[in-house]
């Protein structure tokens, strides 16, 4: 799969780029995104040290995207803080959404919708004038892997249905026993009760296609 939501040491995540690149490979996958959590203090120091990586992504048999994951940030800067990201190099931006498992700020999901941005992470219960902003601008929306942040897949997958906005399926993952493959991702979807899973691994392929440069 092309797991688009990783994190490294440059935030709360365990290994440095080189070894989930590595291990992404061992787990039969081909690409992946590294998307560190970020607000203003943070955005162009993690753009600016994965940067140095590009020049040697020949080398690297799961190639990856730089970016980052907006995270905590409130929702009247979300915009300001995706553009910031854009200017300084990111090929993908996703935010942290409103997970149940955390006191992610109300309003975060809907001013996410809002900019442009490539996923809205783990978006919890979101609503359905927010599924609706998830279609008409291109959104993706994550399915996830995670623990907890996992617990409104169903939901999620529901409103994907109805409401006709692109599903992904990534790990965001912070350890190495977090990586999946494709076939454990087959079955994150499935279990979401997610009917096309195909057409959302699909996604996740055109996207890293789509946005590696
Ligand atoms: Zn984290
Ligand atoms: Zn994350």
């Amino acid at each position: 799969m092309f797991d688009l939501h990783v994190h490294t040491v440059f935030s709360d995540g365990e290994l440095i780029p080189s070894e989930i690149a590595r291990r992404m490979v061992a787990a039969g996958n081909e690409g992946f995104a590294i998307t560190d959590h970020a607000d203003f203090s943070n955005i162009s120091d993690i753009l600016s040290k994965l940067e140095k990586l590009k020049d040697f992504m020949d080398l690297y048999d799961a190639k990856f995207l730089i970016g980052v994951e907006v995270t905590h940030v409130p929702p009247e800067l979300i915009g300001k803080a995706v553009e910031l990201a854009w200017r300084e190099g990111a090929e993908i931006v996703v935010v942290h959404g409103e997970t149940v498992v955390e006191p992610v700020k109300n309003g975060t999901n809907f001013a996410a919708l809002n900019e442009e941005i490539t996923i809205l992470a783990h978006p919890g219960l979101m609503s359905e004038k927010e599924a609706e902003m998830a279609r008409e601008n291109g959104i993706h929306i994550e399915i996830t892997s995670r623990k907890g942040h996992s617990l409104t897949n169903g939901y999620v997958a529901k409103l994907a249905e109805e409401f006709r906005f692109n599903l992904v399926i990534n790990t965001d993952a912070h350890s190495p026993s977090d990586i999946i493959n494709d076939e454990m991702a087959e079955k994150v979807l499935r279990g979401a009760g997610v009917e096309d899973w195909r057409e959302a691994l699909d996604n996740n392929r055109r996207l890293f296609r789509r946005l590696r440069k």
